[in-house]
């Protein structure tokens, strides 16, 4: 399981902080986050994104609502998103929010880009516009005349509004997407864009001039740029473009994202980077929605909605991570609960693998005088961790399937430990055992450190090992009469 070593650059989405965190917001994280860990682990340099869309009609007008200046309303609710990037354990390199001042050079600068290379004319627009979604809509694309993510009757707006000259490459954009089977996956969210592309695609309005909130048009001070190339253009100034770190960690390998912003991520954007001459993102993913236990949307109205931070007060970072990499297949919906959080911290976090450190740690108290003994890992139960496959799942954005595939060898060494009745074996065999069980578990551990980096830490600190990611995937590893450190169990039972 030896990478070559390469570069990983992985983006969330900014999220808009209209309003405080949810769980959506921690799915998208947390599932990035295991990438880009994971990236890490096989020894890949690795850049993790994330950060806030802070512009745009709809924060202009909910912070007058509120009663607040854009600025400090903007400020104000950033923080529940750097409070859930804390505690939910988020690897993130840096955090942009677009009101940032390197953010609003780069986003000028490369409407600059389009504007010189002949892209950008005057015109004006009138259209039906959701101020919740930021955008446009056709008549057609509503549902019963409203706006079908938001339910809500769009506005008939008229102004006069920069054109982007989207049209001039479709073109090249399918044969992007010809050339570049992974460019959007899953697959079937590959087929829907493909589809709408099949109608001649239509300039896009990139102005406004009906409010102020947001980065001035550097060619016309009077327009505000359309918050979507405003926020699209975070993935680049966090990465210092146009230079170094830019240059080392471009083309991004994976924006994950949520489906409602497919469009811009997979058409709207990869058309200004044609006309910036920078090439598109390798990868756009797209993941589901999370439901409540009976599949419905989560809503404030029933008092549905989770907050991630409170319940990840509540269960501990690692089991929220855990089940949602676990329950969900990542690109699918899922659902969530309390009582499907419950049943699978008590069956796999607590029994599996809890009680498994427990065990082998006991035993080697009893047995080995608290020393890792010497010994050689069985091979039969080497045979039972299959490495290429659990590679293979985690390089195609199958996570739920790497950690179900790492979860056969956590039971595999349950199994060993029942088949082998430690306590009944003498001498040699018996230190062979139990060299193979927390040989095994150091393993474990490094496999796991992605996914549920805390427990992988204590799992090391209690076989007196430390982590050291894909290289020490191998067995046979674990040096001999290293003390053990016999601490508390991994994970409490939910009652
Ligand atoms: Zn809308």
């Amino acid at each position: 399981m030896i990478a070559i070593k390469e570069k990983f650059y992985i983006t969330t989405a900014i999220d808009y902080p209209s309003g405080l965190v949810h769980l959506g917001h921690a799915y998208e994280k947390t599932t990035s986050d295991v990438i880009a860990r994971w990236n890490r682990f096989l020894g890949n340099e690795t850049f993790f994104a994330t950060g806030l869309d802070c512009h745009g009609l709809k924060i202009q007008r909910t912070a007058e609502k509120n009663g607040m200046k854009p600025a400090d309303f903007v400020k104000k609710n950033a923080e529940s998103f750097h409070t859930l990037v804390k505690e939910w354990n988020i690897s993130n390199d840096d955090f942009i929010m677009t009101t940032e001042d390197r953010h609003k050079k780069v986003a000028q600068e490369i409407f600059k880009k389009l504007n010189d290379n002949g892209d950008i004319y005057l015109g004006e627009y009138e259209g039906l516009y959701c101020t919740e979604c930021e955008a446009y809509y056709l008549e057609k694309d509503l549902k019963d005349g409203k706006c079908p993510v938001h339910d809500k009757v769009p506005e008939l707006i008229k102004e006069e509004s920069y054109f982007f000259k989207m049209s001039k490459y479709q073109d090249k954009l399918l044969k992007y997407f010809e050339e570049n089977k992974n460019f959007v996956l899953p697959l079937g969210k590959r087929k829907e864009i493909l589809n709408r592309l099949k109608e001649p695609l239509k300039d896009l309005s990139v102005s406004r001039t009906s409010f102020d909130w947001g980065i001035k048009v550097p060619v016309n001070e009077k327009h505000i740029m359309y918050v979507w190339i405003d926020a699209l253009t975070n993935y680049l100034t966090i990465i210092d473009y146009p230079n170094e770190k830019f240059k080392k960690f471009w083309p991004a390998d994976a924006h994950v994202i949520g489906t409602d912003i497919l469009w811009f991520h997979s058409v709207i954007w990869p058309c200004i980077l044609f006309s910036a001459g920078i090439d598109p993102p390798k990868t756009v993913f797209v993941h589901g929605f999370i439901n409540t236990e009976s599949g419905d949307k989560m809503s404030k109205s029933k008092g549905t909605v989770i907050d991630p931070i409170e319940i990840g007060k509540k269960y501990g970072a690692d089991s929220l991570r855990y089940f949602l990499v676990r329950e969900i297949p990542f690109g699918q919906d899922g659902n969530f609960s309390e009582a499907l959080l419950k049943e699978r911290v008590n069956n796999e976090l607590a029994n599996d693998l809890g009680n498994l450190l427990n065990r082998a740690i006991v035993m080697v108290e009893k047995y080995s005088a608290g020393k890792i003994p010497a010994g050689k890992t069985d091979e039969n139960l080497q045979k039972e961790l299959n490495l290429e496959k659990i590679q293979k799942h985690m390089g195609k954005f199958e996570l739920h399937h790497g950690l179900s595939e790492i979860w056969l060898f956590v039971n595999a060494v349950n199994k060993f430990i029942n088949d082998k009745k430690i306590w009944e074996l003498k001498g040699e065999e018996q230190q062979n055992a139990l060299y193979s069980i927390t040989d095994s578990l150091r393993i474990i551990a490094n496999l796991l450190n992605p996914f549920i980096p805390s427990t992988a830490d204590e799992i090391a600190k209690q076989l007196g090992t430390s982590l050291e990611g894909a290289n020490a995937c191998k067995f046979n590893l674990l040096k001999e009469g290293t003390n053990v450190n016999k601490g508390e169990v991994l994970f409490k039972k939910i009652e």
